[in-house]
């Protein structure tokens, strides 16, 4: 895809869309002193819009609210009174869809976060590194639907990990199947989320809606363009997912059938060598290395590894033979940064590399 270098000095206005929340918060952390980017709007829920935003939002984590955003009134999620003319969601699935195409049909380019629109065919599921090719269906989109904006999406948070350790698999071998089991961080879960003493000490295997997300958004993220949509990759998928007491890291243990011949030390250097589609290299939220592969037996470790590369890398480890399909392996990303914000805005700045976002 080629891409463009000549961004200018002046930064496109953006707006943030349930902005209160635990994504809406990460969002605002990534875009107030964006190179390319001035969060210039806010926007929550009627109980929010009209009100400070100090004064709506409990700011979760250990640092301060930017002051800048400290003081902006809260919007309501309409289209007509959100002027950016770029929108990052981060709503609630019970508001998410409708909000969404309103934006869209109204001009507006929205990058969601929203399970809702990620399986139609015409509406490309992005992770940049692993599959910045199907934004080629961005045009049907608008044609099809007669928009002059565009919705752009994100993966599940553990499809994201998932998805970023089998790409590079994929791409040297092709893969036929694919069993998983997910440990999943309860900030995954938004705020407050799950309730302390359901989870302290606890697992709780059972997350609504995950596993069948887990398992279609995966053969899309590995599927290649057909015409106007979106072909799925033809792999088998299984999904277990649990919640765990963990604050931020999803853990995803993968067990790969290969469609050609491959061990597991031929897996582990297609990991180590893979550094994703060029467009995504050296855009301002690019870490270094997507894909990360830990020395230590007993790594990816949320704990410790869930900051690699600034919460945009995925930590691969445990690269080893598996007695029933042919490799299995662990990784490990930031749920909220690398399975949601982050990887948001990095989407945008694809767009932005591309050509497809309009001029500042
Ligand atoms: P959250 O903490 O519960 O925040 C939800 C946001 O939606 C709040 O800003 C809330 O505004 C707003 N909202 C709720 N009902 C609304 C309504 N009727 N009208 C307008 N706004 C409304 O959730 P979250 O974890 O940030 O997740 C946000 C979205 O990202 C969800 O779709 C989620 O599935 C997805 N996601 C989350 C993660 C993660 O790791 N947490 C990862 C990937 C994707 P008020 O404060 O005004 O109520």
């Amino acid at each position: 895809m080629s891409g463009r270098t000549d961004f200018g000095s002046r930064r496109r206005k953006v707006a943030v869309l349930g902005a209160t929340g635990a994504v809406g918060q990460a969002f605002i952390r990534r875009l107030v002193s964006h190179p390319w980017f001035e969060l210039t709007e806010v926007a929550a829920s009627e109980r929010s819009a009209g009100h400070r935003y100090r004064d709506v939002a409990r700011w979760i984590g250990d640092d301060e609210m930017p002051s800048a955003v400290a003081s902006m009134i809260v919007r309501p999620c309409d289209a007509e009174r959100v002027h950016a003319d770029i929108v990052f969601c981060a709503l609630d699935a019970s508001v998410a869809g409708e909000t969404e195409v309103a934006f869209a049909r109204a001009g507006k380019i929205v990058l969601s976060n929203a399970k809702n629109h990620r399986m139609e065919p015409d509406v490309p599921l992005i992770i940049a590194e692993v599959n910045s090719a199907h934004l080629g269906v961005l045009e049907a989109q608008r044609r099809q639907r007669g928009w002059r904006g565009a919705i752009v999406t994100n993966g599940n948070c553990a499809t994201i990990v998932a998805a970023m350790a089998l790409a590079p698999i994929h791409e040297r071998f092709g893969i036929s199947s694919v069993i998983l089991t997910t440990m999943q961080a309860v900030s995954g879960a938004g705020y407050p989320g799950v309730p302390s003493l359901d989870i302290l000490g606890n697992v709780v295997p059972y997350i609504a809606d995950e596993e069948p997300k887990i398992e279609s958004e995966l053969q899309k993220f590995l599927g290649v363009v057909d015409g106007s949509a979106i072909r799925p990759a033809d792999i088998r998928v299984s999904a277990h997912a649990n919640r765990v007491a963990v604050e931020h890291g999803h853990t995803v243990c993968l067990s790969i059938g290969l469609a050609s011949s491959g061990d597991a030390a031929s897996v582990g250097r297609a990991l180590s060598d893979w550094s994703g589609d060029a467009s995504a290299r050296q855009l301002p939220s690019s870490p270094e290395r997507p894909l990360v592969v830990a020395d230590g037996l007993d790594r990816p470790q949320p704990r410790r590894d869930v900051d690699t590369g600034g919460g945009m890398t995925v930590v691969v480890g445990r690269v080893r033979p598996d007695p029933v399909l042919d490799v299995k392996l662990v990784a490990m990303g930031h749920n909220i940064i690398r399975g949601a914000a982050g990887a948001s805005v990095l989407n945008a700045e694809l767009l932005v590399h591309c050509g497809i976002l309009p001029d500042a």
